[in-house]
């Protein structure tokens, strides 16, 4: 069986990469926040590091979602990290390297057998993993005072929930407290259509957490070996359940995408120095980082889902100023860098479309992946049935080929 490094050691270089990170920025120490990491690890070479980051607390409303691709609509830390790793895995594309190997004739990428991929993170996701049975008192009492933007573990001791919205069983009822079941995210008194990381989570745990479009370019998915988290143990078995145990009595059969069980991880004597605490506030910023050379600005501020610092006149002279490296448009640009770098790649998506040249809309890209939209289709037919469909037009900007 395959070693791999340890909850303790994941914990300890992502606290510290992320404390090198914010050196030279203004931190809030009056507010919490959690942190987010995926980790790469090559068995060969035993070398361990951080290749992906990102913090936040925050989620925008449906009224705020924006048709360009260029807002986040999401700011919570697990998916903040999440697109900075989509981000990473296109750079190391485009290098052609020892991490993914291009097959000029089965034209895909392929990931390096030694290397592994492995999450952390500061608390558990949202969602179905902090609906828990525990009644341990000291757990409750520790945390007695809610906060509205951002459902804590220990809600169901305490019989109250605020701004959580299950969408199974009673309609969007804030206090159904169903295990396992799907639910969105809470907002600022403005309903959210970004499904709980519970659920994001799960659904990267049987589809890959590389999406649609990089699915079309990788030999095969790719999972997480293992999901570390610093926390108290009694968190273990609701994060079980809301990773893998709750889709194990369905069935779901694919040559492609399997349902997981990777190794569920809690260390509890790592403390992150930035950890919600009764007295604190969540922060409204983010930070998004991926290994990327420095010349790429691996870096970014964000902030209600753009780049912090950008006043409102400069966006209005220059949409494109405030747009984050990881947004949907920013990502599917590279996506397409990818494609026309490598000409075998662009043949074969021109000759699916049956086209010289295109422009295709987000939207249509991503149906590009068959067989990730069939899965998919057949997932939210059986698992996912509640998962939220965004508005057609948000996904109908367009992008070059
Ligand atoms: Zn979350």
């Amino acid at each position: 069986m395959t070693e791999y490094p340890s909850c303790e050691k994941i914990a300890e270089i992502s606290i510290e990469k992320f404390t090198n990170l914010i050196k030279n920025i203004e931190n809030d120490v009056e507010q919490w926040s959690i942190l987010s990491t995926i980790i790469e690890y090559n068995q060969k070479s035993k070398e361990c590091k951080v290749v992906a980051l990102g913090t936040g607390t925050k989620c925008i409303g449906v009224d705020k979602m924006c048709p360009n691709g260029t807002i986040l609509n999401d700011s919570h830390a697990e998916i903040i990290c999440r697109r900075s790793f989509l981000r990473y895995i296109y750079s190391e594309m485009l290098k052609n390297n020892e991490i993914f190997q291009f097959d000029k004739t089965k034209c895909y990428f392929s990931l390096n057998p030694d290397i592994t991929y492995h999450f952390f993170s500061t608390h558990p996701p949202c969602g179905d993993a902090t609906i828990t049975e525990n009644n341990d008192e000291a757990v409750a009492s520790k945390k007695t005072k809610l906060d509205s933007d951002y459902v804590c573990t220990g809600a169901k001791i305490l019989g109250i929930i605020k701004g959580y919205n299950s969408i199974t069983g009673e309609k969007n009822d804030p206090l159904n407290q169903e295990e396992g079941a799907l639910r969105t995210k809470p907002g600022r008194g403005v309903r959210t259509l970004s499904m709980s990381c519970s659920d994001k989570l799960s659904k990267w745990n049987i589809l890959g957490v590389q999406g649609a479009l990089l699915d079309l370019l990788l030999k095969d998915p790719i999972y997480f070996k293992t999901l570390n988290f610093c926390y108290e143990i009694h968190v273990m078995e609701s994060i079980k359940r809301a990773i893998y145990n709750r889709w194990k009595i369905k069935k779901f059969i694919n040559d492609r995408y399997i349902l997981q069980e990777p190794d569920i991880r809690i260390n509890c004597d790592t403390i992150f120095y930035l950890t919600k605490l009764d007295d604190k506030k969540p922060s409204p910023r983010s930070i998004a980082w991926c290994n990327t050379p420095e010349n790429e600005k691996p870096l970014e501020n964000a902030i209600n889902g753009k780049k912090q610092g950008i006043t409102k006149k400069a966006l209005e002279k220059s949409p494109l100023c405030g747009v984050l490296q990881i947004s949907k448009f920013m990502l599917s640009k590279k996506f397409i860098e990818v494609v026309n770098h490598y000409p075998t790649i662009k043949d074969k998506i021109l000759r699916k479309i049956g086209e010289s040249k295109l422009q295709l809309s987000y939207k249509e890209l991503k149906i590009l992946s068959e067989c990730y939209q069939n899965a998919w289709n057949s997932l939210k037919t059986d698992f996912f049935g509640s998962w939220t469909e965004k508005p057609e037009d948000l996904l109908n900007f367009k992008v070059k080929l």
